[in-house]
């Protein structure tokens, strides 16, 4: 397995009010993709919201500094991805498997954990701030 950064798996510290951040914008916009050769969390933004691309990327590197980010311009959108399998273990995954993925989280309380915190902040800030 190459070296990770990922809290969840090194129960290393992070920065919260990022990951809260970086929840709200992918619960609004994100997907995660994860495929055998293709792992990777995407950040949708519209260019209305310019702030938003470089806030999204700041929190990426902040909760995960080490896998490699990469921005894609698209048509009146610019996307933010960042390439690692772990952020699965970072974020509930949307679609089909939902289900599976939350008894899966019940054998991990970090994860529960990480979760509650992150959907109390939210209730507060919801997805942040525009600008
Ligand atoms: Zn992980």
């Amino acid at each position: 397995m190459p070296p990770t950064d990922c809290p969840s798996c090194t129960s290393r510290a992070f920065n919260h009010p990022a990951y809260s951040y970086l929840l709200g914008l992918y619960l609004g916009d994100g997907h995660i993709v994860s495929k055998p050769k293709q792992h990777h969390l995407s950040i949708f933004c519209a260019d209305a919201w310019p702030g938003l691309i470089d806030e999204a990327e700041t929190a990426m590197r902040k909760v995960m500094p080490l896998p490699s980010v990469q921005r894609r311009q698209k048509n009146g959108c610019a996307e933010v991805k960042s390439y690692t399998k772990h952020w699965t273990c970072m974020f509930p995954q949307h679609g089909p498997g939902k289900k599976h993925g939350r008894v899966a989280r019940g054998s991990d309380p970090f994860n529960i954990s990480v979760a509650r915190r992150a959907s109390v902040a939210l209730m507060d800030k919801h997805v942040g701030p525009k600008y």
